[in-house]
């Protein structure tokens, strides 16, 4: 399912006067299934605000754009926004305070339930069971345990494994990899890796992490005020250094050696991923040995 958004706009206590917020101005972007793309930006630029149209939580207000998500128009009043949600799985920043069951099991069950009231017990420990061995868990150990007993890096699995067992096709996750040590953010990229190649199909990751958005994302946008400031491959965003300083935004480390060299005569042209990286380094080395 691709995601087409076209001249989303989005205020929110719209008409009160004073107190009128516009989060969103005139946003354009497509987001291809199969991606996996970044969403970047500062504090208040209306990332979380966008992510949330994409599933129908918040609902497009009157002559303020449209989405749609692969066949669901969602400015349609008939648009099945139950069925929608259980294809476009989010999970909010910082998941692990929203799990309340007493135990992982109910907890993971709990939005399988909410979608299919029909399903069969068996089949839902099936998918349960699936889940919570998708995001890395020893579903016998776990199950029965509760939420509250587990690791913070654990809790945020199990909120994810909620997410992902009514089996959607693209899964978005706002800040993610937020408050995780190096170690828990570097698990979890394999986590969110894994998933992508073989269970979802599109994955949308909102970070401030530059590095995450050069090492794994194939496409990105920059959101600014509200507005999309730019959108492309990683690497095309990264080279405009100057603008995004500008804007108060990070580059990824990558991108601030390569400039660094460059600024020295050292020319290693190269996409910002770690492995890319090293190989242009290498070859200007190889280079200068002859
Ligand atoms: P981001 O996720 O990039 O930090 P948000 O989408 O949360 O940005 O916020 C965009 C703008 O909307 C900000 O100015 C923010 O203060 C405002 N905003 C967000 N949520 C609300 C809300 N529930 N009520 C009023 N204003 C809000
Ligand atoms: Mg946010």
């Amino acid at each position: 399912m691709r995601i087409e958004i076209d001249n989303l706009s989005y205020s929110y206590s719209a008409g009160q006067k004073g107190l009128e917020v516009k989060a969103l101005k005139n946003v354009s972007l497509t987001i291809e299934e199969g991606d996996f793309y970044g969403i970047i930006g500062h504090t208040g630029s209306g990332k979380s605000t966008l992510i949330q149209h994409i599933n129908g939580l918040i609902k497009i207000g009157k002559n303020s754009g449209s989405i749609r998500v692969g066949e669901f128009d969602l400015t349609d009043k008939k648009c099945d926004f139950n069925k929608l949600r259980s294809l476009v799985g989010m999970v909010f920043q910082y998941p692990e305070y929203q799990l309340f069951s007493e135990t992982v099991f109910l907890d993971v069950a709990f939005g399988l339930k909410n979608f299919f009231p029909d399903l069969k017990e068996e089949e839902i420990e099936e998918r349960v069971k699936t889940a919570i061995e998708l995001v890395g868990l020893d579903y016998e150990k776990v199950k029965n345990k509760s939420p509250f007993e587990l690791s913070g890096g654990q809790k945020r699995r199990v909120a994810i494994a909620g997410t992902i067992v009514s089996k959607p096709e693209i899964l978005v996750l706002d800040e993610p990899a937020a408050g995780l040590d190096p170690i828990g953010k570097r698990d979890f990229l394999k986590l969110l890796k894994n998933l992508h190649k073989g269970f979802v199909k599109t994955i949308v990751i909102v970070s401030h992490d530059m590095d995450l958005v050069a090492e794994h994302c194939n496409r990105a946008c920059v959101m600014n005020h509200g507005e999309v400031f730019a959108e492309g491959a990683p690497k095309d965003i990264f080279s405009r250094k100057n603008e995004l300083l500008e804007l108060g935004l990070d580059l990824p480390l990558t991108a601030y050696i390569t400039d660094k060299l460059k600024e020295n005569g050292i020319e290693a042209p190269n996409d910002f991923t770690e492995e890319d990286f090293i190989r242009a380094i290498t070859k200007w080395y190889e280079g200068e040995k002859r």
